[in-house]
This record gives structure tokens, sequence and C-alpha cells, in this order.
């Protein structure tokens, strides 16, 4: 395969997996849509939901990009969520309408999947060449998470969102905080730092 079709062939792949992701996502917003008790705890008038699968266009008008796990949704590596109280109070407070990804997720990684953490540098360095992210056995991961931030950017373009909140820690989601060598260090995740460069404004979890 020569290198522009084997460019073409990555972009393809891209593209395949944000309309599998965006169907996922969609089928899963609709149950947190549908989900009273965070429908209420999220935005407080849940009559005016239930029964509508999708969110309404005038619900659409501050859109955040929202890391999935922070809403309950069981994304991370070992299957589990991260559901923040301080996160749906956030939303319900300030009338934003979540659009829940997971870089991973959307990267075409499995859940449950191995943990990855930084060898060295950061999403930054990672993006700018110089960082490298492995799996727990050692295998380089970095194409895989530079697709995930790729197809995240493009999610965030397609729905106007401007900001991001984020899961900290994470080596995708990391605000100010990664794990490098299993250890929590300053740093940001590879889809935070192209977010960034794109110029969104970004936020953890922690700054709530
Ligand atoms: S990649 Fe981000 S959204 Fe996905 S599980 Fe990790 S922290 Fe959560």
């Amino acid at each position: 395969m020569t290198g522009r079709n084997e460019k073409l062939a990555a972009r393809d792949q891209i593209f395949e997996n944000l309309r599998a992701n965006s169907r996922a996502i969609w089928r899963k917003l609709s149950r947190i849509w549908a989900d009273q008790a965070i429908l209420q705890s999220a935005h407080g008038k849940p009559d005016s939901l239930l029964g509508h699968p999708c969110p309404s266009e005038d619900l659409m008008l501050n859109p955040i990009l929202i890391s999935a796990c922070l809403l309950g949704l069981p994304t991370r590596y070992d299957g589990q969520h991260k559901a923040n109280e301080r996160v749906l109070a956030h939303l319900r407070e300030k009338g934003l309408q979540a659009i829940p990804i997971c870089p991973e997720q959307l990267a075409g990684l499995p859940t449950p999947r191995p943990q990855c953490w930084f060898a060295h540098g950061d999403g930054e360095d990672l993006l700018a060449g110089q960082g490298r992210l492995v799996r727990c056995d050692g295998k380089e991961m970095n194409s895989a998470f530079i697709r995930g931030a790729e197809v995240t950017l493009e999610i965030a373009r397609l729905t106007n969102c401007r900001t991001a909140l984020f899961k900290e820690g994470s080596p995708s989601c990391g605000v100010k905080r990664i794990h490098r060598q299993q250890q929590s260090v300053a740093g940001q995740g590879v889809a935070t730092a192209m977010l960034r460069r794109s110029g969104l404004q970004m936020y953890g979890e922690e700054d709530l």
C-alpha cells in the first residue's frame, strides 16, 4: 500500500470509529436522558425530557464535551465508571448540555482494556513526537491514543463544543495530572493536548 493509500485507509478507519462510537454514544446518551435519577440531578426538569430519547435543539445551545466516565458510563479501562456528583451539579447549575466522549473507546480500544500510562513525557510531548505511552505489558500505544484524540476533536467540532470537562489522571483526558510509570504527576493527556491546541478551554473535575 502506498503512503497516500495508507493515510486514506487510516482516515477511513478514524471515521468508521467515529460513526460506530457516535451511534454507541447516542444509545448511551438516550439511556442517560431516560434515567430520571441522573436527569434530575443533571438538569432538574425531568418532565420535559422523559420520553425524548435525544436532547432537543434548545438543549444543544451550551454544549460541553465531558469524559463519559464522569457521567457514570462504564468506559474506564477496568470496565467501571467515575460518576461525579459535582460534575452533574455543575451541568445543572450552568444549564450545560453534556456531550459524553471516551477518547480511548473512540480509538477502537476495548472495554475493559489493559491499563496504559506514559513511559515519558505527556500528551503534548507525544503530539510533538517526543512522548511515549505504553500499555502495562510495555507495548507502545502512541498511535492509538492519537487516533482517539483526533476523533474526539472531530466530535468537538461537529457538536460545536468550545469547552471540555475531563477526568484527571487519565492518559487521554488528564488536564493537569496524568500517570507516568504508575505515579501521579503533573501533565496533560493526549486528547486534552490536542483539544487545547485547537483552542478549547479545558477543565478537570478537580477544578469544580
Ligand atoms: S479515556 Fe477519558 S472518558 Fe474514557 S474512561 Fe478514560 S478518563 Fe474516562
